[in-house]
């Protein structure tokens, strides 16, 4: 088992950096999260049965109806969110799998990362731990309510789509930081950048995008 892993890992090296390259003729021009994409075994992410596509571009199954994000998504929206600088805190809704919450981590002080099916965030979890992030608090909760405890944040970051932005995480988003939604229903959702700023938020449109319904309440 072990073994196998490895082996992947090892064989795979050449496939990662030819993501990145596909990332950067999409437009990804950070070479910092280029670095993060091809230094993440995203392998470790997926099924065994999936890991031979795992440094595809695309999203893949991570069951419960729920799918790991196309890489090109989790580094436009990491770009947008640290917009060239280290954040001190980020908040994320819809741990999933972890992929976007590891890439996160090489950005962010502390990461704090909400996902309301428990079993996906056990095992996402368990890889934190193996692939020794410490800076990555976890909880099993309702993305809605975000997470007062920490708040406020520098980013805000959701990776599953409501039909509009949460009132609770405009107000958990501290002045200057940026918050990261896909919104909308599923076949017409746009992923919007909202900034605070001292009077109030200013939002701008950057792409269509394809996500899993954000739902209320936990799984
Ligand atoms: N960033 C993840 C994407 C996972 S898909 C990855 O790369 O793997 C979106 C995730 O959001 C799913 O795991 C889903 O269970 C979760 N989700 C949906 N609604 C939620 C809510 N209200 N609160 C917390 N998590 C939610």
């Amino acid at each position: 088992m072990q073994i196998d892993l490895q082996g992947i890992g090892m064989t795979s090296q050449r496939s990662r950096n030819r993501l990145a390259d596909t990332l950067r003729e999409m437009g990804i021009q950070s070479e910092c999260i280029l670095d993060a994409i091809r230094n993440t075994p995203r392998h470790l992410f997926v099924d065994e049965a999936l890991a031979s596509r795992a440094y595809e571009n695309t999203a893949l199954p991570i069951g419960y109806n729920q799918t790991i994000s196309q890489p090109y998504i989790v580094a436009r929206m990491t770009e947008a969110l640290i917009s060239g600088g280290r954040l001190q805190s980020i908040l994320e809704i819809g741990t999933g799998c972890g992929y976007q919450t590891v890439i996160l981590a090489r950005f962010g002080e502390k990461v704090y990362t909400l996902e309301r099916i428990d079993a996906l965030l056990s095992k996402a979890r368990e890889r934190f731990y193996t692939l020794r992030y410490r800076n990555i608090r976890t909880r099993h909760g309702d993305g809605n309510e975000g997470w007062p405890q920490y708040a406020p944040y520098d980013g805000i970051i959701v990776t599953a789509a409501p039909t509009g932005v949460p009132a609770t995480l405009l107000q958990q988003l501290a002045v200057n930081g940026r918050l990261i939604i896909p919104v909308g229903k599923p076949g017409e959702q746009t992923l919007l950048l909202i900034t605070r700023t001292d009077e109030g938020y200013h939002e701008q449109r950057l792409d269509w995008v394809s996500f899993v319904p954000m739902l209320e309440g936990i799984g």
